[in-house]
């Protein structure tokens, strides 16, 4: 063989293989599971230095680099891992799911077969209230007695949806029609195959306290039980540098800069410029960037300047 070349084995990953096809719950009845893999840390290392086995020097060098690569947002690197998973999640969570364009995806055919028998259900204590400021979000829970009232309604919405389907089928309305009056809250499966690099933009969105609690749900096992054992130096970096950090923009910078100086006057003035402290009935009006302002400094333990 030529000496340039040196042999290479294939790469395993001992934490991830012992969970290979173990499938995670999710929800009531969904599931995610591991159904193969390409590379790992090194790989990212060796794609980087592009100088194969001489990828892996100390791990402390790798370490650094990988660390360096994910905060410069050197991404291609971490598009040499592959991941393929397995899941059964509901079809209004899988409608979110689906938007993330850079997967490779087959899900079950719902023409081909007949639609799986499970929809999401939720418990009374379960149904979440509007929120207010957020207008694509929830905050608290509805009260008990009428969560019951919800649960109750929802168990024969399902049951009615359900038989209806399986009247058409048996009466030989074909498949693909038959399933138009299904609830979003039908579960459905797909293998999703996707790059590391690409699953931690997923990652990233749908971890975040914004996304829907459901999907919200799927993504924190794949980040916290299944990216963390593939790849954990990778995976302690980006716990760092993304999801456990905060972004200021110049004029966050710049008020953060006057409330540490003392400069209330300045705070206000730049505050108001932005259109931040406009009152209604002696209050100050919901204005979001001014919470997610507020958010941030009651992270880092500073009181509102206003
Ligand atoms: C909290 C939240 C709320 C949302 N609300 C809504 C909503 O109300 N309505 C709605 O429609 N969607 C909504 N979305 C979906 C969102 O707009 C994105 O479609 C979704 O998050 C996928 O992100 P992405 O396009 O970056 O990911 P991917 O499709 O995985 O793409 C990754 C990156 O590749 C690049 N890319 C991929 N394909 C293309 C392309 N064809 N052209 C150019 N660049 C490309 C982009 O840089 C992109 O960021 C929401 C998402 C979140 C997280």
């Amino acid at each position: 063989m030529d000496e340039r070349f040196e042999k290479l084995e294939p790469i395993r990953v001992s934490a991830l293989d012992e969970i290979l096809g173990e499938p995670f719950k999710v929800l009531d009845d969904g599931f995610i599971r591991v159904i193969d893999y390409m590379g790992n840390d090194s790989s990212i290392v060796q794609a980087a230095r592009v100088s194969y086995g001489k990828g892996t020097k100390k791990m402390r060098e790798d370490r650094g680099l990988i660390r360096y690569l994910l905060r410069h947002h050197h991404t291609t690197p971490f598009e040499m891992c592959e991941i393929k998973l397995h899941l059964r999640i509901p079809m209004d969570a899988w409608r979110q799911w689906i938007r993330h364009r850079t997967a490779n995806v087959n899900e079950y055919s719902t023409r081909y077969s007949i639609a799986i028998d499970a929809a999401m259900k939720t418990l009374p204590g379960e149904w979440r209230m509007q929120a207010k400021v957020n207008r694509q979000g929830s905050e608290g829970f509805l009260e008990e007695e009428l969560g019951r009232e919800m649960t109750e309604d929802e168990l024969k919405l399902h049951a009615f949806a359900r038989d209806i389907y399986n009247k058409r089928i048996e009466s030989g309305v074909a498949r693909e029609q038959a399933r138009k009056d299904l609830p979003l809250s039908t579960y459905t499966e797909a293998y999703w195959k996707i790059d590391l690099h690409n699953l931690l933009h997923f990652l990233r969105l749908r971890m975040e306290k914004n996304a829907q609690l459901e999907i919200r749900k799927y993504a924190e096992i794949i980040g916290r039980e299944i990216v963390k054992r593939w790849v954990p130096v990778v995976w302690e970096a980006f716990e760092e540098y993304s999801i456990g950090s905060t972004q200021f923009s110049s004029k966050e910078i710049e008020l953060l800069k006057f409330i540490y100086s003392g400069e209330k006057e300045k705070v206000n003035e730049l505050a108001a410029s932005l259109g931040w402290l406009k009152e209604k009935e002696g209050n100050l009006s919901a204005n979001i960037e001014r919470m997610e302002f507020e958010q941030k400094l009651d992270e880092l333990g500073i009181s509102y300047p206003w």
